[in-house]
């Protein structure tokens, strides 16, 4: 293509609401055959609220979402908003406020820790069945890494067949309740997939979540097949998914919007950000979607396409 195409193509692209990084950018996005998409925030809304809250033995319910509420105010996480927005919603109105962690730290893509009250607080993914689990191997829990107990594991079963996240509670070395929370797939989700495979495209859904609640999200969109979820993959390891598809020989697009998704964007041949999402998944991305909509993103590997003559 001229250079004159190409300055056509990125100024529609800004009409269509697509903020291309530099006029090369488009041929790279026409040879793209593979779209890995995030879950959280780029296929839902990744705006979560808070459902059940199942108290293991010998805790109350109020008691399990002040402390977990207390440890996930320090959190900017979805999951942790969830968390202590449910918490203050749900207190008696003579309740205390939530109390301020004696301190506090962050497990990427797994979950919190921190002291409430004197308490050694984990929150985070569950121990995946009732087995002893005890040295984080293998996408092993943020939560303490023991037992889960079997009215909480029906209640995590539960969820997750639902599509929803159960995070486990952990203190003192047991695992005192498991707290669900929901997330919803955007309206456009599905539209746009149905819109990626008609340019010949296929989709994947790549996400930290556990496997049954993204397959709950992928059958919801239309995402199926052998390789279309990859689930349980920590933050670090988005981008070395996103290597293997490309080692198989595909040029892969990658759709994100969280600061967990960076680096699988930098290493995508085509880096796709949510304007929506934050500023290092814009900084890492070639093309950003402004209003956040997936349908946008077939928007402009169609425009690639058309800008450079390859019409399929
Ligand atoms: P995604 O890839 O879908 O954006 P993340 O990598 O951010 O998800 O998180 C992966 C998993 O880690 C979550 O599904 C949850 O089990 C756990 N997790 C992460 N942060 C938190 C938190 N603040 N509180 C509880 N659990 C968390
Ligand atoms: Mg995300």
């Amino acid at each position: 293509a001229t250079p004159t195409a190409l300055m056509v193509g990125t100024g529609r692209g800004a009409q269509l609401g697509i903020l291309i990084r530099g006029p090369e950018v488009l041929e790279s996005t026409r040879r793209v055959d593979t779209v890995v998409l995030d879950k959280t925030g780029t296929v839902t809304t990744g705006r979560m609220a808070l459902r059940d809250v199942v108290p293991g033995e010998g805790v109350g319910e109020d008691e399990l979402l002040r402390v977990a509420g207390a440890l996930e105010d320090a959190s900017e996480h979805p999951i942790a908003r969830a968390i202590a927005q449910g918490a203050r919603e749900r207190a008696a109105e003579d309740a205390p406020p939530l109390p301020v962690p004696e301190d506090f730290e962050n497990l990427a893509g797994l979950g919190v820790q921190g002291t409430v009250e004197g308490r050694h607080v984990r929150i985070g993914r569950p121990p995946s069945g009732p087995v002893e689990n005890r040295d984080g191997a293998g996408g092993a829990p943020a939560a303490e890494q023991t037992v889960l107990p079997d009215g909480l594991a029906r209640a995590k079963a539960e969820a997750e067949a639902a599509g929803r996240t159960a995070v486990a509670v952990s203190w003192d070395g047991a695992v005192r309740g498991v707290l669900t929370v929901s997330d919803t797939v955007k309206e456009s989700s599905a539209q746009a997939v149905r819109e990626l495979r008609q340019l010949g495209l296929t989709p994947v859904l790549l996400t930290g979540d556990n496997r049954t609640v993204a397959e709950a999200v992928a059958r919801e969109v239309g995402i199926e097949g052998e390789g279309g979820v990859i689930a349980e993959v920590l933050p670090e390891d988005k981008a070395e998914q996103v290597r293997r598809l490309q080692s198989e020989g595909h040029t892969v697009a990658m759709v994100g919007d969280g600061v967990n998704d960076a680096a699988a964007l930098a290493s995508a041949d085509l880096g796709l950000a949510m304007g929506t999402g934050t500023d290092a998944a814009i900084e890492a991305g070639d093309l950003t979607l402004v209003r956040g909509d997936l349908r946008v993103a077939a928007d402009a590997i169609r425009l690639a396409r058309r800008t450079l003559g390859t019409i399929k």
